[in-house]
C-alpha cells in the first residue's frame, strides 16, 4: 500500500504551541521543558456535593524560551479564577510563619526601617508576614487580590487592597502612600500572568533607594532534585537568577543582592534596587557563575529534565506497587498544591492512597481535585494506624517527621517521593 509520507508527519494537536510566546521576551516558544500531561487546578478541592460532577483539566506543559530561558507555563486559567477564592492560608504553616517572622526582624535591621518607612507587601496573603511589622510604628500595606484570605488580614488590623498588582495599581499607591522602602513578595512571582506590568510595577512604586525583596523556587534546585510537583497551574514562571536578573534589568531595576533559602525545596531570596542605587554583592555573580557551570543559559540542560521526571515517577510507582501487593495500608500526609501535581501525574488515587491527612481545617471533608482523596484530620493516623504514609509537602520532611515521631510505635513508615521514592523513618 502506498501511503504518502506526509501521512505519517506528527499531527498539530498542540495549536496552542503555534501562537505561544514568552511572557517575558515575547518570542515564540518552541521548546518542551516537562509535559505532565492534563491536571485539574491544585487547590480546586472538590466538596462532596460535588462529587459526581465533571472537573475541569488543564494541560501542565511547561516550556523553556530560546531566547530568554524563562521556563513557563500558559496562562490556560485566568487568574482571576485561580486567586479571587484561594484555600491557602498561609498562616496554617508554622514554620512559614517563622520565617515570615525572622525576614521581618532581618529587613527591619537591615534597611533600617523606621516609623517613616513604608512597606507593601505583594501577595499578602492572610498578614503572615505583615504582622510582624503590627506595634514597629512602620507604615504598612498588603495587596492581595483573593479576598477570603485578605479579610483574615484586615481583621488583624493589615490596610489590604484586594487587587491584582500592576503599573497602574503601583501608580496608584505611590500617589496615596508614597514610594516603598520596601517591596515584600514571597511566592508571588511565579504566580503573574503579565510578568512585565508586575515587575514595572515595582520599579514605579519603589523608593529611589528602596529595596524589593522577590522570594521564589530556584529553577536550578527544581532542576538539581527533580521537583516537577511544584510546576502546576498556579506557577506561571519558573525562574533562574540568570533569567530574574534579565528581566529586572529591563525595567531599570538591578538584582543587588541574593541568597539561598531552604524554603520550598530550595528557594531564592533577590534583593532589587533602581539600577545603580545599590553596590550589587559578590553573592550574584556567584550564583550566577553556578547557574552558568550547569548549563542554564543553553539548551541541552533543559532538554533532559523530562527523561528524568519519568524514570522518578516510574521509581514511586514500583514501590507503591510492592507495597500494596504485599497488602500494606498507605496513606497520604499533607495536602498541597504540589501533590495533587504529583498525584495526577503518577495516577495514583485511592487504589494506592486510602486517604490523606492535612492541618488545615479548611481542607476537611474535600477531596483532592482529580484524584478524588478523601482529606482528614490528622488525628485518623493514630486511629486507623497505617503501615506507610506518603510525605506530599517533602519540602517539610524535617518538621513533619517530628510531628509523625508517634507512629513509630506501631512501626510505620514514611515515604519521601522525590526526587526519587525513598522509605525513611519517623523522627529520624
Ligand atoms: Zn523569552
Amino acid at each position: 500500500m502506498n501511503v504518502p509520507a506526509e501521512t505519517f508527519t506528527e499531527p498539530s494537536t498542540d495549536r496552542a504551541a503555534a501562537i505561544a510566546r514568552c511572557r517575558f521576551c515575547d518570542l515564540p516558544l518552541t521548546a518542551t521543558f516537562v509535559d505532565l500531561g492534563m491536571s485539574p487546578l491544585c487547590e480546586s478541592f472538590v466538596p462532596p456535593e460535588r462529587a459526581n460532577a465533571m472537573e475541569p483539566f488543564f494541560p501542565l506543559h511547561v516550556r523553556v524560551c530560546d531566547g530568554c530561558k524563562l521556563v513557563q507555563l500558559q496562562a490556560y486559567v485566568a487568574p482571576e479564577e485561580i486567586f479571587t477564592e484561594y484555600a491557602y492560608f498561609s498562616s496554617y504553616s508554622t514554620s512559614w510563619v517563622e520565617h515570615a517572622r525572622r525576614y521581618v526582624e532581618a529587613m527591619i535591621e537591615r534597611l533600617a526601617l523606621s516609623p517613616e518607612s513604608f512597606v507593601v507587601e505583594l501577595a499578602s496573603n492572610d498578614g503572615y508576614l505583615l504582622k510582624h511589622f503590627l506595634g514597629t510604628g512602620i507604615r504598612i500595606l498588603g495587596v492581595e487580590p483573593a479576598k477570603n484570605v485578605a479579610l483574615v488580614a484586615e481583621e488583624l488590623g493589615i490596610p489590604t487592597l484586594t487587587e491584582f498588582f500592576g503599573v497602574e495599581l503601583a501608580r496608584q499607591i505611590a500617589g496615596e502612600h508614597g514610594h516603598a522602602d520596601l517591596i515584600a513578595g514571597n511566592n508571588v512571582l511565579a504566580q503573574v500572568p503579565d510578568l512585565n506590568d508586575f515587575v514595572g510595577g515595582v520599579a514605579v512604586l519603589l523608593a529611589p533607594d528602596g529595596t524589593a525583596t522577590f522570594e521564589f523556587p530556584h529553577l536550578l534546585r527544581l532542576m538539581d532534585e527533580i521537583q516537577y510537583d511544584t510546576i502546576y497551574h498556579e506557577h506561571f514562571s519558573y525562574f533562574s537568577l540568570l533569567t530574574t536578573m534579565q528581566i529586572a534589568r529591563s525595567h531599570r531595576l538591578e538584582v543587588y543582592d541574593v541568597e539561598e533559602l531552604p524554603t520550598h525545596g530550595g528557594s531564592l531570596r533577590v534583593y532589587l534596587c533602581q539600577a545603580g542605587s545599590h553596590e550589587p554583592r559578590p553573592a550574584v555573580e556567584a550564583l550566577l557563575q553556578r547557574e552558568l557551570e550547569a548549563g542554564l543559559d543553553g539548551e541541552d540542560a533543559y532538554a533532559d529534565f523530562g527523561e528524568k521526571v519519568d524514570e522518578s515517577k516510574r521509581a514511586l510507582l514500583e514501590l507503591l506497587i510492592e507495597l500494596r501487593r504485599a497488602g500494606e495500608q498507605v496513606v497520604g500526609y499533607g495536602a498541597p498544591g504540589k501533590g495533587n501535581t504529583l498525584l495526577n501525574y503518577c495516577g495514583i488515587r485511592t487504589d494506592f492512597l486510602d486517604y490523606t491527612v492535612d492541618r488545615n481545617p479548611y481542607k476537611h471533608g474535600l477531596f483532592l481535585p482529580g484524584t478524588r482523596i478523601p482529606i482528614y484530620p490528622t488525628e485518623r493516623i493514630a486511629e486507623a494506624q497505617p503501615d506507610y504514609i506518603l510525605v506530599l509537602p517533602w519540602n517539610l520532611i524535617d518538621e513533619i517527621s517530628a510531628q509523625l515521631a508517634y507512629t513509630a510505635e506501631w512501626g510505620a513508615k514514611l515515604i519521601v517521593p522525590i526526587p526519587t521514592a525513598r522509605v525513611v523513618e519517623p523522627g529520624a
